[in-house]
């Protein structure tokens, strides 16, 4: 499902040699090699340190190397490390969910970098990269998984090994709009499996999960724990953005 989308993100950056390069937000005119205007970088807001060791959430103090939030001191995730681009903010959502929604292909490239950026030693350390499955209803209602593009144009990017096609959704789950943290948990438990024909990637390697968005970590939570079960030595994970709750 996702070569049509990626043949048209080749053309696209064919286009992009002899049309000015665009802002990614408001599509005015930049430089060379910039995602975003001087208007709309500000916008942005990246995760830097000091953050937690484990889940990354960003911290106001620095507490100190492999402090841990109380979340994850309380409950430790199922994979190791979590690293996030962007906090969730009016732009990193208007990003995504036009990325989503409509044929912003074009997007990818930029992604791809600050997920590169996010990820760091985790992206280094990773023998594989793989992504969160969509279901296949979700899948043909969207027409490309965005996961997997990312997860594609990361490990180009980075020279890194890529199986899109490594986990599955087992069942369709309901969206996880509008649910509580413990029935997002509930929602996604079982419902993904390493797919038949890949399972011999998954023993002893440590493997780098890509997602859009991290919310409550439930659905890489249910993909890590299916990697361990299968024999994963490591499950990372990179998203583009995450949300960062005032409270945690
Ligand atoms: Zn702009
Ligand atoms: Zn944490």
């Amino acid at each position: 499902m996702e070569m049509p989308a990626l043949f048209a993100a080749a053309g696209r950056t064919m286009l992009d040699a002899v049309l000015p390069p665009r802002c990614i937000a408001c599509g005015g005119i930049v430089g060379a090699g910039t995602a975003l205007c001087a208007n709309c970088w500000p916008g942005l807001d990246l995760i830097t340190a000091p953050q937690c060791a484990r889940c990354g959430l960003p911290f106001d103090f620095d507490l100190g190397e492999g402090a841990l939030c109380g979340g994850c001191a309380a409950s430790p995730p199922a994979f190791e490390r979590a690293r996030a681009a962007l906090r969730y903010n009016d732009l990193s959502a208007r990003l995504i969910v036009g990325f989503k929604r409509a044929d912003r292909t074009h997007l990818v490239p930029a992604f791809a970098r600050w997920l590169q950026r996010a990820a760091g030693p985790l992206l280094e350390e990773a023998d594989l990269v793989a992504c969160v499955p969509l279901h296949r209803r979700r899948l043909l209602a969207r027409r490309y998984n965005q996961s997997a593009m990312l997860a594609l144009a990361l490990s180009r990017l980075a020279g890194r090994p890529v199986a899109i096609d490594l986990l599955a959704r087992t069942r369709a789950t309901p969206s996880q709009g509008g649910l509580y943290r413990n029935q997002r948990f509930d929602n996604v438990r079982g419902a993904i499996a390493v797919r038949p024909h890949r399972a011999a990637l998954v023993p002893g390697r440590r493997i780098l999960l890509v997602d859009d968005v991290f919310t409550t970590g439930a659905t890489v939570e249910a993909c890590a724990r299916t990697l361990y079960r299968a024999g994963a030595a490591g499950v990372d994970v990179v998203t583009l953005a995450r949300v960062v709750r005032a409270t945690t």
